[in-house]
């Protein structure tokens, strides 16, 4: 960990957590034999390559299910959290189109979620989407109202990828069950940063992704409810792997470190989050100091450890990204940063054109250091002084 945390500093601070994190060097560890030595197929049953393969695999599959208290065969490989989510929505409104036709989401999902609802509108669906609450919450009331008759799925991001914002889970799947609605949530930003239980909390779908969580990219979960039962429509045809609702040949490499990845967050989230919110304060509070109209967008106290995401009143958060060269902080989600309009998520929390545009999102992790925090904070004040036409002299004259 030590020398992990000596090469990050060398280069630009990496603060860009919630668009993906670094493999923990100890799970890249763990995946390494299975390219070389254990290179087996993990379908092919009638040999030892094989059954080695497997073994990896159900011992990774096992260690996934606990992070969460799912057992074991709940658990579906995927190719990510963008797959899971597809399969999830898509998967559940097509098997079950002959019993309701309409589905429950919020503005505030990520855009894999919103288009897969946009293609089953494309197919007849209906779907309600919910505003969300200032603070970026979901209005419980607000989605009792919505739910019909007819109402197959609610599908409610756990741990918003922007805000850092955690959903109540838990009150949201009450309020499904006691209607007979199925809930799924995307939790890619959620799985090792905040405990789950998909029991406790009543949760019918959760998708995880493994390179938001210290696993390697390109791998991901689907958590699916066995008692009771939840149905879905394969995305793909083929071989009828993962109990017939993925098919494809596993990547055992991907699935070995997602699974030790998946340990490790069990281990160690605990004492991980209660770090990184002493660093999260610290940041804040240093930026508060120096910058008197700096603000939070969504909920500071029901947020994901790692997240800050903040507003800087009249400055324009490309220009304080992009001026920020030894810095790697985001505007948006890296997967809608490509377009140029402000976020769409910030937008739907009440924010204008203007306010949105002027905010960046903060992602600390696992290697984040304490020195990195408190030089990141001076070049975020430096930078957005600077882009305000205030000098250093005056920034301490408003401090003091
Ligand atoms: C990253 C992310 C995804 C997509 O996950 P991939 O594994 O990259 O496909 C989906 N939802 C949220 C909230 C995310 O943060």
């Amino acid at each position: 960990m030590n020398a992990m945390q000596a090469t990050v500093t060398k280069g630009p601070i990496y603060l860009d957590n919630q668009a993906t994190t670094a493999t923990d060097p100890r799970v890249v560890d763990a995946m390494l034999p299975y390219f070389t030595e254990i290179f087996g197929n993990a379908h092919s049953s009638g040999h030892a390559f094989g059954w080695q393969a497997e073994d990896a695999v159900e011992a990774a599959r096992q260690k996934i299910a606990d992070l969460i208290g799912a057992e074991q065969r709940e658990i579906i490989f995927t190719s990510g959290a963008t797959e899971s989510n597809n399969l999830a929505i898509k998967g559940l409104a097509r098997f079950n189109r002959a019993r309701g036709d309409h589905l429950i989401t919020t503005e505030i999902e990520h855009k894999c979620v919103l288009e897969s609802f946009r293609r089953l509108e494309k197919e007849g669906f209906r779907v309600t989407y919910l505003a969300v609450k200032a603070n970026g919450l979901i209005d419980l009331d607000a989605l009792a109202a919505a739910i019909e008759e007819r109402t197959l799925l609610v599908s409610v991001i756990g741990v918003h990828n922007e805000i850092g914002v955690i959903q109540p889970l838990a009150d949201i799947a009450a309020l499904c069950r006691r209607y007979g609605v199925q809930f799924h949530t995307d939790c890619a930003q959620a799985v090792g940063k905040t405990p789950l239980d998909v029991n406790q909390m009543q949760i019918d779908l959760l998708s995880i992704s493994a390179h938001k969580m210290y696993g390697p990219m390109g791998i991901g979960a689907l958590y699916v409810r066995r008692r009771p039962r939840v149905r879905l429509e394969p995305l793909f045809d083929g071989g009828g792997q993962e109990r017939g609702l993925r098919s494809g040949t596993l990547p055992v490499p991907l699935c070995v470190g997602m699974g030790e990845a998946a340990l490790i967050a069990g281990r160690e989230m605990a004492d991980e989050s209660g770090r990184l919110t002493a660093l999260r304060n610290r940041l804040l509070n240093a930026i508060r100091a120096q910058v008197a109209d700096v603000q939070i967008n969504g909920d500071l106290d029901r947020r994901v450890s790692g997240n800050l995401n903040l507003m800087f009143p009249h400055i324009s958060g490309d220009d304080l990204v992009s001026g920020l060269k030894g810095l790697a902080i985001s505007t948006g989600s890296a997967c809608t940063s490509a377009t140029i309009e402000p976020s769409y998520v910030l937008r739907a929390l009440g924010l204008n054109e203007a306010d949105a545009a002027a905010s960046v999102r903060i992602g600390l992790g696992r290697f984040t250091t304490e020195a990195e925090i408190d030089k990141a904070g001076s070049m975020i004040v430096g930078e957005v002084l600077r882009l305000r036409g205030e000098g250093k002299t005056s920034a301490s004259a408003s401090a003091a």
